[in-house]
């Protein structure tokens, strides 16, 4: 453990267990001496959420479904009345219906598209927008993205626009609040097995590629992603806003498969 975010306070949105990348940020954070929140959707997962945060000593445990502007008012509201300011948020959410992350992504419907859109990206800005006002001396916000974003993967279909959308609202949101001196970056996480990630369709062939052919050959932890949002949202992370950090075992920079990949 180190000191990296002592004194430092700050919400974690899209804990759902203990496979969430949110737990893996949120230990590490807990670890270098935050002060950490957690925002819950649904009361199902209110019971899975408490000992979690118990075990990092927070006691701060909301409800919030960001698809609902006045359930994203009451939690921080309530954060408000508790703290006062906040140094950081992490939104680690995201949502499409399951059966169109499978087949074609010409075949997305309207609703799901906009539902995609609506809680996978401008649930982030939703956030900033809140947590703005609270960071009076400054702060840093991050959000969680994929390389799906950036090339046609397999199945992630409707996903992929969304996540180029929500890299784009990175760009535009560390430009609105780099003067206040306010950071917002996101970190692209290779395939990890989560609630989320079991949606995808062939997901365990994803992580089997990702494996193979990534240059540490090895796929990431939620450990690994903790690291780097320390990275990000504390000091150490000072110079940077706007990015996007690939935490991915390198697999962005490979331009074909490996020639010592097995077969799959
Ligand atoms: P997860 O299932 O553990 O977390 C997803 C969270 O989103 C859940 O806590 C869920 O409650 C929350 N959520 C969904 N709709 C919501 C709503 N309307 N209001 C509030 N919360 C809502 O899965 P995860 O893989 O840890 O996902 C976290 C983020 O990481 C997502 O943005 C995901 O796209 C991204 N990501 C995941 C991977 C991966 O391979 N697992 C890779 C790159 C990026």
């Amino acid at each position: 453990s180190n000191n990296l975010m002592t004194g430092k306070r700050g919400l974690i949105m899209g804990l759902a267990n203990d496979k969430s990348i949110a737990w893996g940020i949120a230990k590490a954070l807990g670890d270098a001496g935050a002060e950490l929140a957690f925002s819950y959707q649904g009361d199902a997962l209110k019971k899975r959420v408490e000992p979690l945060a118990a075990s990092l000593g927070s006691d701060i445990v909301l409800p919030c479904d960001v698809g609902d502007e006045a359930s994203i008012d009451a939690l921080f509201d309530s954060l408000k009345e508790k703290w006062g300011t906040l140094d950081f948020v992490v939104h680690a959410i995201g949502f499409s219906d399951k059966n169109e992350l499978r087949g074609r992504y010409v075949d997305t419907s309207r609703a799901n598209f906009t539902l995609s859109m609506d809680i996978s990206v401008y649930s982030f800005t939703a956030v900033v927008q809140r947590a703005e006002k609270m960071m009076n001396k400054g702060g840093s916000c991050l959000t969680l993205t994929y390389y799906g974003a950036e090339r046609v993967m397999p199945h992630y279909n409707v996903m992929g626009v969304a996540k180029a959308a929500l890299e784009a609202s990175v760009r535009y949101l560390a430009e609105d609040l780099g003067k206040d001196g306010i950071r917002v970056n996101a970190i692209s996480a290779g395939p990890i097995k989560t609630l989320a990630a079991s949606g995808i369709g062939d997901f365990r062939y994803i992580m089997k590629w990702n494996e193979y052919n990534s240059p540490l050959r090895r796929n990431v932890t939620i450990e690994d992603v903790g690291g780097s949002a320390l990275y990000l949202l504390s000091d150490l992370g000072s110079g940077t806003t706007g990015e996007v950090l690939h935490v991915d075992a390198g697999y962005h920079v490979v331009g074909m498969k490996a020639v010592d990949a097995p077969d799959i």
